[in-house]
């Protein structure tokens, strides 16, 4: 193998930039030339694929966000779409490609490793949303802003005796809620996966507030509610004064932290060396300690984390019971 491809898909996510500069590093150290496609899979249709240099690796480490761009391109689901970008990559001799993304990533990887571009997947999404993997690219840095955010709020929620409606990112996945509602210590916790109905949270704040609780968080994540209707309504039927916050594109940005590199970095390892062994249409993931390559096909279907068990511990605690 003399050439290899690196492009990130999907959502972009802080950490993105190391793994690409962990493929390119790779890549030398193996005499392999690596080459950079920007805006994803949409590059390999427009042809902007160019070659990586060591100081263009060495110069993204610590930027968040992804240097490469990201696309969406919802037209290479159709294998004439397809057949230009394995066109396009054959006349540069690449014959294999790393794909940092998502679940949809991963289904136009595996679609070009049966049109014999050998690719691997690596797991990039601030989400944790991608179950075969217990740490996607970008979680952790999510997650420290979503920290530090609250952390903020509960600051002024003190300040004023108020409760305050935090609405987190996370898609389908309520992960960056409760963990982020775990490292705050926030009251009340509604995600998808273990939901609460508005009177729910309603009754438990009145609960918080009988007991004197100087300020409520209820950390909900995206999709669920209107956070500004649903902190009205909390302010009518409890007489809390209320206020919401909704994070929002804040949580997909900003400088990684030390381990999502450090994860990042090992992904884009793993994920060369793969390919130096004829290993395609892999997804890498992290089991425990662990980084594992699974057929993608697989983990497509893969059974969602059950996380009723720390749901239940973290709101026994914080709601003080
Ligand atoms: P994510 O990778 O974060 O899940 P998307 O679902 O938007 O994000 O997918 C990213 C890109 O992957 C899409 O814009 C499209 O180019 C490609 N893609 C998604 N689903 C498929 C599919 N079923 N077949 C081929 N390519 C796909």
């Amino acid at each position: 193998m003399k050439n290899i491809a690196i492009l990130t898909s999907g959502g972009d996510a802080p950490g993105m930039n190391a793994a690409v500069a962990a493929v390119i590093k790779t890549a030398f150290a193996n005499n392999i030339q690596p080459w950079i496609v920007q805006d994803g899979y949409k590059g390999l249709i427009t042809n902007q694929i160019s070659k990586a240099d060591i100081k263009f690796a060495d110069s993204i480490v610590s930027r968040g966000g992804t240097v490469i761009g990201s696309a969406r391109l919802p037209e290479f689901k159709e294998e004439k779409v397809r057949e230009v970008a394995v066109k396009n990559l054959k006349k540069l001799k690449i014959e294999a490609l790393v794909v940092i993304g998502g679940d949809g990533s991963y289904q136009g990887a595996e679609k070009l490793s049966k049109m014999g571009i050998n690719c691997i997947g690596l797991p990039g999404t601030i989400d944790n949303d991608i179950v075969s993997s217990d740490l996607t690219i970008g979680f952790d840095t999510a997650l420290n802003t979503v920290v530090n955010s609250i952390d903020a709020i509960r600051d002024t929620a003190d300040s004023h005796n108020r409760c305050m409606v935090v609405e987190i990112m996370g898609n389908a996945c309520g992960d960056l809620t409760l963990f982020g509602a775990t490292a705050t210590g926030a009251e009340v916790i509604a995600t998808k996966e273990s939901p609460l109905t508005k009177e729910e949270i309603i009754s438990q704040v009145n609960e918080l507030k009988k007991r004197n609780h100087r300020s409520v968080i209820v950390a909900v994540s995206e999709k669920q509610f209107n956070a500004e209707e649903l902190a009205k309504e909390i302010m009518q039927k409890t007489g809390y004064d209320s206020r919401h916050t909704v994070l929002g594109h804040i949580q997909r940005g900003g400088k990684p932290t030390a381990m999502e590199r450090y994860w990042a970095t090992r992904f884009g390892i793993y994920a060369v060396e793969q390919l130096i062994a004829g290993k395609s249409a892999l997804y890498i993931g992290l089991d425990g300690n662990t980084l594992v390559g699974r057929d993608i096909e697989s983990t497509l279907n893969a059974a969602p984390k059950d996380r009723t068990q720390e749901y239940d511990a973290i709101r026994k605690i914080n709601k003080g019971v």
